[in-house]
């Protein structure tokens, strides 16, 4: 077993912190402050190769493994979570599924226009009375003739505003008895008629990220648009999911460490009693503990990733991943505040956005309880 990153690999790292460094941090607080999403990060991510990493070369990306997609997202979410998922993460989201299921066709025309920044997706699954229990969606995508006709509403979905298409989880046989065979997933241009797209403002976290509720009222969209096989859409986005878990787990480790990073920092600097925070021991055990909580969920998230490039998805190991990974920058961002004490309540103190960040990675993606489910019916 060799642990030893590769010279491509620890340059992408160096390329995504850097990255982060120069173009994000100068904006994260008054981007964070205004709620805004900056398409101009986008393009620069795009610009620096950071966008679509996963995607094929022959599709104009870079073609990396999910494990260099986690290396690169940890180092940008060491920075900030909020832009590096407008910028990276959520520019090309739901796009995975063209790669894993679309036609030649359908990757030809969208995947190089993602990596250079003209085109931004969304992955339109979440509704307002089904998001862990995906399977009871009941926005329909109805065929007449060589069209679907969509109904119904999406809620929470990132980049929901601001994309150009949206990959839509819809009920396209209604009344098929088997409810998992029952949905398909469907490319819908954003500037089809009838849909109508509301920005939800006020987010606890990550507040950079465009998030909202789309409504569908008879959009007309062609045939051609299903991406997959009819009718399995269900499993198509339960491995969507066994894929792209990793990348958030990903996030949590990087948050994680930006944490604890600034944490560091700040305990050598404070005086406490005449001398640094940093001598005092409780302080050096709690910085320990932080430490080697993140070196854990490092490890079993580069395992998880790893084993996806493989071609040995272990959908149990993702969600184990993906779940510890948040709970554990939850866990940290806590104590990070804690030890910035008074000062790690302000505004002007970026370890309050870590801790308001870090909340939504138990959230998205599956909450921590879906993650659960997957891992105990494994057992089992
Ligand atoms: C900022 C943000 C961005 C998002 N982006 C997207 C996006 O791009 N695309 C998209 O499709 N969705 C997106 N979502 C939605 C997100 O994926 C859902 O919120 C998530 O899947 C949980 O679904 P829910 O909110 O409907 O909660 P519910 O499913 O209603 O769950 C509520 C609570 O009950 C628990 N629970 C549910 N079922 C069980 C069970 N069987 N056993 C035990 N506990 C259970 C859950 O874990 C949770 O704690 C986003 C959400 C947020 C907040």
């Amino acid at each position: 077993m060799d642990f030893t990153l590769s010279e491509e690999q620890r340059q992408l790292q160096e390329k995504a912190y850097r990255f982060a460094v120069e173009k994000m941090a100068p904006f994260s607080r008054q981007y964070d402050r205004e709620e805004k999403f900056s398409r101009e990060i986008v393009k620069m991510a795009c610009e620096a190769g950071l966008v679509g990493c996963f995607i094929p070369k022959e599709y104009g990306g870079p073609g990396y493994g999910f494990l260099e997609v986690a290396l690169a997202t940890e180092q940008i979410s060491r920075i900030d979570l909020g832009l590096m998922m407008a910028a990276m993460g959520a520019a090309t989201f739901g796009s995975e599924n063209i790669v894993l299921f679309g036609t030649e066709e359908q990757k030809k025309k969208y995947l190089p226009r993602l990596v250079k920044g003209e085109l931004l997706s969304a992955g339109a699954y979440t509704e307002p009375d089904s998001g862990t229990d995906v399977v009871s969606g009941r926005t329909t995508a109805i065929k007449q003739g060589d069209e679907y006709v969509v109904n119904g509403s999406k809620i929470f979905i990132t980049n929901g505003t601001v994309c150009d298409y949206m990959i839509t989880f819809c009920t396209t046989s209604p009344d098929a008895e088997n409810k998992y065979r029952r949905h398909s997933l469907i490319l819908i241009e954003s500037d089809r008629k009838g849909i109508a797209r509301q920005k939800i403002a006020g987010k606890m976290g990550i507040r950079t990220t465009d998030t909202a509720e789309i409504s569908f009222k008879d959009v007309h969209v062609p045939c051609e648009n299903l991406i997959g096989q009819e009718g399995m859409g269900f499993y198509h986005v339960m491995h969507f999911f066994d894929v792209t878990r990793t990348m958030v787990a990903g996030q949590g480790v990087g948050l994680s460490q930006g944490a604890l990073d600034r944490t560091i920092k700040y305990v050598q600097q404070k005086n406490f009693r005449g001398r640094p925070l940093a001598t005092y021991q409780r302080v050096q055990f709690l910085l320990a503990e932080m430490a080697t909580k993140i070196e854990m969920i490092r490890n079993i998230t580069y395992k998880a990733a790893w084993k996806v490039d493989q071609g040995q998805i272990d959908p149990s190991l993702n969600a184990m991943a993906k779940y510890i990974s948040g709970e554990t920058a939850v866990w940290v961002c806590d104590k990070a505040v804690r030890l910035h004490g008074e000062y790690g309540y302000q505004d002007d103190c970026d370890i309050q956005k870590c801790y308001r960040d870090a909340k939504i990675l138990e959230i998205y993606e599956g909450a921590k309880e879906a993650e659960k489910l997957t891992i105990s019916r494994r057992l089992f």
